[in-house]
């Protein structure tokens, strides 16, 4: 039996979040187990991704140089848990995953030679590209059509079978080297033009490579990782970020509702480390 779309559509509009899709388990049968949902919930059917929007003033401040903020990348644990207690009430297992950075792994102790050690953290953007909403920018930065890099992600897995979505196509939204504007928009030179390549399902694309070091000394709106020391930080609100939803606005690529543009004079930036 496929448990109704519709029904968890009417769960995410109760919880106030904006988007939410489905990606197929079987995405990840070629995953390593440490990032793989499937460690976690072997029977999963389903892996959930949801988002809310960020209002666009939390990253206008800071853009201004005039309010300094953190601006969460996640969601809090309350939504997951909430829609989990949904499924849950419905007579189907269901597991929040709270996202954490990838440097942490391994994070405890292994319980059996076979499995991999704690904890195993999936890729949030890599579902959320799978589940439909949206894609991984050049940037590293999860982009949708709604709101170009201004939103929190959170994720759940469950053993309801619902319908899914088709995985979202790269270079819909960020078009990479005809672009470039995140490149170019950092003050230290800290973006590419080295690549790597990203591997969402069947899907490949090039993401540029971040000077860490650069980053962590970010004084143009990043914010420490608190959960890991050696993580990069947290990018959204920096100055690569925002010259992403200003060309993305600007572009018409992202239909924006504001009647004023994000971006009103030149950014400020300090090359700092090796800028
Ligand atoms: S986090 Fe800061 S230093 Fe790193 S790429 Fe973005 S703007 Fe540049
Ligand atoms: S600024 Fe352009 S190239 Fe960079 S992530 Fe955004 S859309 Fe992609």
């Amino acid at each position: 039996m496929t448990f109704s779309r519709a029904t968890l559509n009417e769960w995410a509009a109760a919880q106030k979040l904006d988007l939410i899709g489905v990606a197929d388990p079987e995405y990840y049968a070629e995953v390593a187990p440490q990032w793989n949902p499937l460690s976690i919930l072997p029977k999963a059917k389903s892996i959930i991704v949801f988002a809310r929007e960020i209002p666009r003033s939390y990253f206008r401040g800071i853009e201004e140089g005039t309010l300094w903020m953190r601006v969460n990348r996640y969601l809090g644990a309350d939504d997951a848990y909430c829609l989990c207690r949904r499924f849950e009430d419905n007579g189907f297992l269901a597991v929040p995953c709270s996202p954490l950075a990838q440097q942490r792994w391994p994070d405890g102790i292994e319980y059996k030679p076979s499995k991999p050690a704690p904890n195993v953290t999936p890729d949030i953007r890599v579902a959320a590209q799978l589940a439909g909403l949206g894609e991984i920018g050049y940037n590293g930065m999860f982009l949708t059509p709604q709101f170009g890099p201004r939103q929190a992600l959170g994720m759940l897995f469950c053993e309801a079978k619902l319908d899914c979505d088709e995985p979202f196509r790269f270079g819909t939204i960020c078009r990479r080297e005809q672009c470039l504007a995140c490149q170019t928009g950092c003050p230290a030179r800290a973006l590419g033009p080295k690549t790597e390549v990203c591997q969402v399902g069947s899907q490949t694309a090039t993401i540029g490579v971040f000077n860490n070091e650069a980053c962590r000394f970010c004084v143009n709106g990043a914010y420490p990782d608190t959960s890991c020391a050696t993580a990069p930080p947290n990018r959204l609100a920096a100055a690569c970020v925002r010259a992403c939803i200003a060309c993305l606005e600007d572009g018409g690529i992202v239909k924006t509702r504001f009647k004023a543009p994000f971006r009103r004079r030149a950014a400020w930036g300090l090359a700092t480390f090796g800028g």
